[in-house]
């Protein structure tokens, strides 16, 4: 039996916040679009569940109202600093703040989140939702790009790949190979009765020698819960031959530092897992009739694994380019090279600088050594607390007071 053919203008394959975000740019712009996921909305998503105000900044440019419904969730808790504790009980605390005033955090599980921007996208009723459609296959063949389902195909001018770590995209027309020292293993598991460790719902992340230069983190939510996880590179996974699951079970269970945190506490889920595709690195995120976005493209920030505000960023960026695409009636690989240019104007130099830090931090000594001087130098956690609103921290960084501070106080 032949498989039934869909014809659209656009091909969105995933419904994260790429996706999503670029469904929702282009949604009057007259093209027929077909928006394609393998889950039924709302579907969860491993992920440590912070978004910072990068993402609150990306919502709004989607839209006013998103931003503002967003931060009305109820199933959002609002943070306001971070604690990092290290084995040996060194440790500070970053309060988040802007000038003076206090500025919070937002942890939204991702299943809530991500489904925000679907019902947003639903609501306007222009675009074609297939959800429970998985890709098999991702093919451009005489100048049209397909997409090949269980049973169906969907034809367009172009596919954009919003599918995530493992995007078919990426790996079947650009040929992409995971590399390990790009690439970070990730997992999370919900607890339920962890006690807030202050009055700000603070964020709390561990140094743990086992897991070094990785680390673990508590980040809390509303109803008593709160997500649990840690990452770290493949390369140290592979190099170590670390047992993840069993570090952070064991950590849970027996390391003095968490004991306590964990005393009356309980799993709701099993520990899952997932990759992190990071921007440490520039590569190429087109070609011939296809972009890719967000964590298909590689654009989290290696230092703090947050990809959400890049997907979204990446997600208008796509549309606009389709738009021009259209205008021009060219999709070639040579037009589309405007889009890598554009992703890496916006980003590419705060990837670039968090990767600096993490490479940094790679040696486990200097990491703790920094950690002690932080802990120590109210100067270094003012000039942090400044950093966080900023978008070039690397002017932090460079600060010669903060230079100072950090090699000679
Ligand atoms: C453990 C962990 C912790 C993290 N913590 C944070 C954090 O705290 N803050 C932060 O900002 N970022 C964090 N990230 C990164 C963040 O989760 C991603 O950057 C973000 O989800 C990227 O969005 P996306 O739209 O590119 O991809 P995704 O959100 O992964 O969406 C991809 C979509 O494509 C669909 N899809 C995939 N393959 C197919 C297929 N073959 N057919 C059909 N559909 C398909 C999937 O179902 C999914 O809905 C974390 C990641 C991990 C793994």
């Amino acid at each position: 039996m032949n498989d039934k053919t869909q014809k659209f203008d656009v091909l969105i394959l995933g419904a994260g916040p790429a996706g999503l975000a670029c469904a929702l740019k282009l949604v009057d712009s007259g093209l027929s679009i077909a928006l394609v996921d393998k889950s039924e909305f709302p579907r969860d998503k491993i992920c440590g569940d912070a978004l910072s105000w990068d993402v609150y900044n990306q919502l709004s440019k989607l839209s006013p109202r998103l931003e503002s419904e967003f931060l009305k969730m109820s199933e959002t808790a609002s943070t306001q600093g971070l604690h990092v504790i290290t084995e040996e009980g060194d440790s500070f605390f970053i309060p988040f703040r802007y000038k003076g005033e206090i500025k919070e955090m937002h942890i939204c599980k991702r299943k809530d989140f991500d489904n925000l921007l679907y019902r947003q996208v639903r609501k306007n009723g222009k675009i074609t939702l297939l959800e429970n459609f998985k890709a098999k296959k991702v093919e451009v063949v005489n100048n049209v790009a397909r997409i090949h389902g269980n049973n169906s195909i969907l034809e367009g001018e172009i596919v954009l790949g919003a599918d995530g770590a493992h995007s078919l995209v990426a790996k079947q027309l650009l040929k992409r190979k995971m590399e390990r020292e790009h690439y970070s293993a990730g997992l999370r598991v919900y607890y339920e009765n962890i006690p807030p460790i202050d009055n700000k719902s603070s964020m709390e992340f561990y140094v743990l020698d086992d897991l070094l230069p990785g680390y673990f983190w508590i980040f809390p939510l509303p109803n008593n819960t709160a997500n649990v996880g840690l990452g770290v590179l493949s390369s140290i996974v592979t190099e170590k031959k670390l047992n993840l699951r069993e570090i952070l079970q064991n950590a849970i269970d027996k390391n003095p530092l968490l004991q306590e945190r964990f005393k009356n506490a309980k799993p709701v889920e099993s520990i899952k897992g997932h990759g992190l595709t990071l921007g440490s690195k520039r590569r190429p995120i087109s070609g011939d009739r296809y972009l890719l976005l967000g964590d298909a493209a590689s654009l989290i920030d290696p230092l703090s694994g947050e990809g959400v505000g890049n997907a979204i960023r990446s997600g208008r960026v796509a549309a606009a380019h389709v738009l021009e695409c259209f205008e021009a009636e060219n999709f070639s690989a040579s037009f589309n090279k405007k889009y890598d240019k554009e992703i890496y104007r916006l980003m590419w130099k705060e990837l670039k600088f968090s990767r600096w830090i993490q490479m940094f931090f790679s040696r486990p000594w200097l990491m703790k050594f920094a950690i002690r001087k932080i802990g120590n130098n109210k100067i270094i956690r003012k000039l942090l607390t400044d950093s966080y609103d900023t978008k070039d921290k690397s002017q932090v960084f460079w600060n010669p007071r903060f230079l100072w501070n950090f090699l000679f106080k």
